[in-house]
């Protein structure tokens, strides 16, 4: 036991209304606690937030605020509403704030009563007014942590890179007696080696554990003229009035995908970068809420989305990394029940990705365009290997050695090669005979 453990306990019970940790959280906890620098490796889903939450409302009597980096504001709205719903202090501070609602936020920050300050990561690198607040903190004794929420943008390597998460390594030069915890969903070890490096993590300890997801189903089927009319028929039937995505690969395959569906009596929308801030708030919005069943979205459709009940998860065209695939088959089947993940594989998809690549003007940096070019081709791999288990490959990208066995015939190319040989059992079973 610890000199927390009591308050932690009870804020899990009373605040959080959470009855147990789930795997890894209580260590991250006691870790980040003791002042040590802390990584968490989590699969979407996993339960992060928690770990830097939950210790935010550990004070032991005194005032200290942890502070959150986090790279998209309706993430941070998103915790900052769930927390103040619990009767937790917290406030977020972003450029997007009108000047008074910035003001206050910054009254709360100062006086130092805040458990959580979310900060966009322009804010805490740029900003004058803050990094004079954070100075203040600090030296009143009240600055408990930093927290690095979706770690993996501060790495050129991962799938969301963010220039301004680099900035960030100024903080552990000013301030190397603030323990920080980084926390990702993006396993790769170059990912991790970066994230650490970066931030400048001193003697991390590492909290990961397995990233398979036992309750997706992955496939992969050939792509065809008849695909789109198979992916119709089986949501309008076996996932009637469920919740999902279908994954495009541009903005104008989502339009046509989505006007297909609905002329098929389905309800969906479409989600992508080109559209208006407020369009696409309000299509997740009606999404979050059952209010559409499907969107069909590019990968702009993704990070802070946490809907518990998405069923199934479509790659209309094959992704651009595993990385990225794992990410968005990820926000299926949160709530633990069973989801399927279906790509549509074609070779001419991966020409046209490539070539995109190739011609891609905003990839000046040759050795990025060829990093996105090695990813293109694992996922080339990936689909065009109709052996080996769907899980242990996709782990393996994440550098886990995963046991088939575990699979249980939940993924196509388990599912098939059992077949195989219970047919070759079969055959010799007739030989003998
Ligand atoms: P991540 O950031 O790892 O993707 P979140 O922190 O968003 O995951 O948590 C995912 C879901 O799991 C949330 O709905 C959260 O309330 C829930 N959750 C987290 N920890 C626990 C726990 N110990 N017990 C029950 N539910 C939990
Ligand atoms: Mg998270
Ligand atoms: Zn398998």
């Amino acid at each position: 036991r610890y000199p927390w453990t009591d308050e932690l306990e009870h804020n899990l019970q009373q605040k959080f209304k959470l009855k147990s940790f789930r795997s890894n959280q209580l260590d991250a906890i006691n870790a980040i606690l003791n002042g040590d620098d802390v990584f968490v490796l989590m699969p979407t889903g996993g339960g992060k937030s928690l770990c830097y939450q939950l210790p935010a409302t550990v004070n032991q009597g005194k005032d200290s605020t942890t502070i959150v980096v986090s790279p998209l504001i309706s993430l941070m709205q998103d915790q900052v509403e769930h927390l103040r719903a619990l009767h937790i202090n917290a406030a977020m501070i972003s450029s997007k704030d009108s000047s008074e609602a910035r003001r206050d936020s910054f009254r709360m920050f100062r006086a130092g009563h805040l458990d959580l300050i979310y900060l966009s990561p322009e804010m805490l690198s740029k900003s004058e007014q803050c990094k004079s607040t954070i100075k203040k903190l600090y030296e009143e004794g009240q600055l408990a942590r930093i927290i690095i929420d979706e770690a993996h943008c501060v790495s050129s390597w991962g799938h969301d890179f963010r220039p301004d998460y680099k900035l960030l390594s100024f903080f552990k030069r000013q301030y190397p007696d603030i323990p920080m915890m980084a926390l990702t969903a993006t396993a790769s070890v170059k990912v991790r080696t970066d994230i650490i490096n970066n931030l400048g993590l001193k003697n991390a300890l590492m909290f990961k554990q397995s990233f398979n997801r036992p309750n997706l189903i992955y496939m992969v089927r050939p792509k065809n003229k008849d695909s789109m009319f198979e992916m119709i028929t089986e949501i309008s039937t076996k996932f009637r009035s469920k919740t999902g995505i279908v994954y495009c690969n541009s903005k104008k395959q989502c339009e046509d995908t989505s006007r297909l569906l609905v002329s098929n009596g389905l309800s969906c929308a479409f989600y992508h970068a080109g559209m208006e801030n407020e369009d696409r708030s309000e299509v997740q919005m009606k999404w979050q809420s059952s209010e559409i069943k499907i969107v069909c979205a590019t990968v702009a459709f993704g990070m802070g989305i946490d809907k518990p009940d998405v069923r199934f998860v479509y790659h209309h065209t094959m992704p651009r990394s595993l990385e990225g695939y794992y990410q968005e088959c990820g926000r299926g089947g949160r709530d633990g029940k069973t989801s399927f993940c279906t790509m549509y594989y074609q070779y001419a998809d991966f020409k046209s990705l490539e070539s995109q690549i190739k011609r891609d003007k905003s990839l000046t940096n040759k050795v990025l365009k060829q990093r996105h070019l090695e990813k293109l081709h694992d996922v080339l791999n990936y689909c065009s290997n109709t052996i080996e288990c769907r899980r242990k490959l996709v782990l393996q990208y994440f550098n886990e050695n995963f046991n088939v066995a575990l699979c249980k015939k939940t993924c196509d190319n388990c599912k098939a090669s059992n077949e195989v040989e219970n047919r070759d059992v079969s055959e010799d079973a007739k030989v003998l005979l």
